[in-house]
């Protein structure tokens, strides 16, 4: 199973490609689908499901 590729954050997407890395050394990836840039952490860190459902409330909430 490959993870290599990032996914969209908005639309979960495989259509990104990658950007130009920023300062802090993590390289940068924009969505073809909605041209959003975004940055993957590029540590294979698990999350937990409850941390996924409070970043996706937060995202929400900043957005709605
Ligand atoms: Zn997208």
């Amino acid at each position: 199973m490959s993870a290599s590729k990032p996914t969209c954050p908005n639309y979960s997407s495989q259509h990104t490609v990658k950007n130009s890395s920023i300062h802090n050394q993590k390289p940068k990836y924009q969505c073809q689908n909605c041209k959003r840039q975004f940055v993957q952490n590029p540590t294979n860190k698990v999350i937990s499901k409850d941390t996924i459902e409070l970043i996706y409330r937060l995202l929400l909430e900043k957005i709605l």
